[in-house]
């Protein structure tokens, strides 16, 4: 079969590769749709990559092809949505519903292994997974899908962890209206009734900010927020891009007691004092690097899709063209979210 291959740091090719065997309890899924996360560029542009050659693509979804002898539950033909998160279930986290911050799988500094990002992802005609990574589509298009996998998996989750915040009369910043924040601004206009700003460098990307309150360019992001709160801040801020900007704009507006999410992994930082002097963070705040999502955030945002209430903007490829679709996005060419079909 064809897949998309991380073949060297800084290189991708589409290879020949054998079909994937699957074990006893894993189900082998045609891929419908792959969705192309800016994290991809990021592993990509990584200087030692640890699994090489790695079949990408971390949002999958597809129809069973196949089934190992003791799974249950799923017969072929089924429209399924690969789970992101690969964790124990076991232990104390993941029984909590904790499954992100696994401690067996992921640990400390780590994360529980990911399709695409340690074994073989959905780049390709078939992936493998273990059953109980699999949820049911039930009546949702697979190819479009695709992408709740993180882009909408994710911002689930960081809006979830800000709930406390997110009360009527309050006003949250999005900052990045790509693949996840195009999400994330859906699922908070589905699910809250606050003020929301949305901002971004691609006055394209602000067009097609449908839900919004204030659609606003990066550069004058904080002067404008001050402004409409008077000074004071926004009570929570989403950051889906974590570069230097980002993060000086998003700490420069975040009000005292305000909920700060850091989703981005552009590796932007900021020094905290443990001093009286609040000009860093004003009293309160709470900050979190937000990491992917739970099982419990995956139902919810596969319930919002089937209701209707949010939907990913897709741009098509074939998987033949998916080296364009790499290149489309990191020239920051592409709106909602690539998904390359094999
Ligand atoms: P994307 O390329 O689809 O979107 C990025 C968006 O940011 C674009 O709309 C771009 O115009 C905008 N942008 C760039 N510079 C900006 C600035 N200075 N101000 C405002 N907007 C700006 O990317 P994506 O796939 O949505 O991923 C976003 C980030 O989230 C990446 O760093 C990715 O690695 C990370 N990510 C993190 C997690 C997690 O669990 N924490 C999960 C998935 C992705
Ligand atoms: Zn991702
Ligand atoms: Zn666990």
């Amino acid at each position: 079969m064809k897949a998309l291959q991380l073949t060297s740091p800084g290189h991708i090719d589409i290879n020949d590769v054998p079909v994937p065997e699957i074990e006893p309890d894993e189900v082998l899924v045609k891929v419908a749709g792959a969705g192309l996360c800016h994290s991809d560029l990021h592993v990509l542009h990584h200087p030692a990559y640890p699994a090489i050659p790695l079949t990408l693509g971390h949002e999958t979804a597809g129809h069973v092809a196949a089934t190992g002898a003791a799974v249950d539950g799923f017969t072929a033909g089924d429209a399924v949505l690969v789970y992101l998160v690969w964790a124990c279930g076991r232990c104390r986290q993941c029984v909590a519903g904790r499954d992100n911050v696994c401690i067996t799988t992921g640990g400390r500094h780590g994360m529980p292994p990911c399709p695409g990002l340690g074994p073989d992802g959905g780049m390709a005609e078939y992936i493998k997974a273990k059953a109980r990574f699999l949820e049911p589509l039930d009546g949702l298009d697979a190819v479009t899908a695709a992408p709740l996998a993180d882009a909408g998996l994710t911002p689930m989750h960081a809006i979830n962890g800000a709930w406390h915040r997110l009360t009527s009369g309050s006003t949250a910043v999005i900052i990045g209206l790509g693949g996840l924040g195009h999400m994330g601004l859906q699922i908070l206009r589905a699910t809250s009734d606050v003020r929301i700003v949305a901002v971004d460098v691609d006055q394209q990307k602000l067009d097609l900010a449908h839900g919004a309150d204030e659609r606003v360019l990066s550069a004058d992001a904080a002067e404008e927020v001050l402004e409409l709160t008077g000074g004071y801040g926004a009570d929570a801020v989403f950051d889906f891009v974590g570069i230097q900007p980002t993060v000086d704009l998003a700490t420069g507006l975040i009000a005292p007691d305000g909920a700060l999410r850091f989703v981005g992994l552009g590796a932007g930082s900021f020094t905290y004092s443990a001093s009286a002097a609040t000009d860093v963070l004003p009293w309160g705040v709470d900050v979190r690097c937000s990491y992917g999502g739970t099982r419990a955030d995956q139902r919810q945002v596969l319930d919002l899709a089937r209701a209707g209430r949010i939907a990913v903007r897709t741009e098509r490829y074939a998987l033949a063209d998916g080296l364009q679709a790499f290149a489309d996005l990191e020239a920051g060419a592409v709106t909602g979210r690539a998904v390359l079909i094999p």
